[in-house]
């Protein structure tokens, strides 16, 4: 069996969602079985060094499913990183190029503390344009941002290359 095959098979692609030609990799039926799911996160963490990193950030939305099930086994705390108009405090945003149109997130200022080495966490990788933009929030703040981790990487759109050529390691449970 290829690693993580009993993972991937939960995985199921969606055509033409959100806009025909596109194959939506859809992780919702990998949720939805709660062992596989407990998997997910475990060989998740296992990809990492906890000594590594001091917290953990997450990607709304489904980046904050599997981050903060990682936060709480890590006791790490977790920086949200979040769609327009959602935090109370003062924040920092930044716009970005998307597969499909563009988006923006954006970070309490107070979030990171200058020098924290964060562990970013999303879903999927796909062209990089979400994830390079989680770096720069955070850089931008003074975090050390030296490894991301997703659970899907699809390596033919670039994002893994885009991650590495900006000093960030990338890792994934499946390509
Ligand atoms: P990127 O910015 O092109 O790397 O796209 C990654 C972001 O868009 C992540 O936050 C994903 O949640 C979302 N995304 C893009 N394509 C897919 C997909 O096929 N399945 C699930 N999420 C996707």
């Amino acid at each position: 069996m290829t690693d993580n095959q009993d993972l991937i098979d939960l995985v199921r692609t969606i055509p033409d969602y959100p806009k025909p030609g596109i194959q939506f990799r859809d992780v919702s039926t990998l949720l939805l079985d709660g062992p596989a799911f407990r998997r997910t996160i475990d060989r998740m963490i296992a990809l990492v060094d906890p000594d590594s990193f001091d917290v953990i950030a997450g990607i709304e939305a489904r980046g904050f499913i599997v981050s903060a099930a990682m936060s709480y086994a890590l006791e790490k705390g977790k920086v949200m990183l979040r769609k327009p108009g959602k935090l109370p405090g003062k924040a920092v945003s930044i716009d970005y190029a998307l597969e499909y149109g563009s988006d923006r997130i954006e970070m309490h200022v107070d979030a990171i503390q200058p020098g924290q080495r964060v562990l970013l966490v999303d879903d999927l990788l796909a062209t990089g344009g979400t994830a390079m933009a989680g770096v720069e929030l955070l850089r931008g703040q003074g975090a050390i941002v030296s490894q991301a981790l997703f659970i899907v990487d699809l390596p033919d759109l670039g994002g893994a290359q885009k991650l590495s050529a900006a000093g960030v390691k990338p890792l994934a449970l499946m390509a």
